[in-house]
């Protein structure tokens, strides 16, 4: 078997319920496949959102605060409660976890970047499992900056360009992609294999998404074209499976694959 070096993104939607508590059931799935696959010898990286929802739980707020400020110190409370969390499911199945706060600007700045790979080489020959954010308490105030992923589907593409992986696996609360909303269109058909992103396929994807997170299918499209330009596969794939990391380990089809 191929030592694969896989990125796998989740979502605040895979980590929680509609009612932003955390889904114990799914978390605990989703950590016993990925440290059963990185026992195989594949190296994994995860890019987990979900520190904005566990802040909210943690300071009993009901719905995300406007003002940046607010929301940086909500993010900064809830990341440490999502590490703690992982901390606590890895360490179930003897999986060491390593935190990584990145923002657009230290992956574009040519001394910072090389450090940042180094790190994630040494990570990996320890044998610890990367978990990724934006470090949204630092992200800068002003839209206009430059300096913000804004959401994890593109920020786990850009790890996974960065990073040289085999493939990124986007964990959503649906399959793939479909030729329409599936929700709402009990006609939509299935498309297991997308070879570049083009406009039709952007038509596609309308703006599906969930109260909870931050991307819909646009930002899942985004992250494909970053992906596949650095030569890296992506697949979508539904996070209420997660043993179908089995099969992609094995080279079967999983999802749709966004082909580089
Ligand atoms: N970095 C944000 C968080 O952890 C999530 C961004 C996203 O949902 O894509 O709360």
């Amino acid at each position: 078997m191929d030592m694969k070096r896989i990125v796998i993104k989740i979502g605040t939607s895979s980590l929680t319920y509609s009612s932003g508590q955390l889904n114990y059931r799914h978390i605990e799935n989703m950590t016993n496949v990925i440290c059963d696959i990185k026992n195989m010898g594949h190296e994994i990286v995860l890019v987990s959102s979900g520190a904005s929802g566990v802040g909210m739980g943690k300071l009993e707020l009901n719905k995300k605060p406007e003002q940046s400020a607010k929301r940086r110190a909500l993010a900064a409370s809830g990341q440490s409660g999502l590490m703690a969390m992982y901390e606590n499911f890895f360490g179930r199945y003897h999986c060491k976890v390593a935190q990584v706060l990145l923002t657009k600007s230290v992956m574009t700045d040519k001394e910072k970047a090389e450090s940042i790979t180094r790190s994630f080489e040494e990570m990996f020959n320890y044998g610890v499992l990367p978990i990724v954010n934006e470090n949204d308490v630092i992200a800068s105030d002003n839209k206009n900056s430059g300096d913000m992923f804004g959401d994890n589907d593109t920020l786990s593409a850009s790890v996974a360009a960065f990073i040289k992986a085999d493939v990124l696996v986007i964990w959503s609360d649906i399959d793939g992609l479909y030729t329409k909303n599936p929700r709402s269109n009990p006609d939509a058909e299935f498309i297991p294999i997308v070879h570049g992103v083009t406009e039709e396929i952007y038509k596609m994807a309308g703006g599906a998404g969930s109260k909870v997170g931050t991307g819909g299918m646009l930002t899942k499209l985004n992250a494909a074209v970053i992906a596949n330009n650095a030569g890296v596969d992506m697949i979508i794939a539904n996070s209420s499976k997660p043993e179908l990391l089995y099969d992609l380990a094995e080279g079967k089809p999983v999802g749709t694959l966004f082909k580089a």
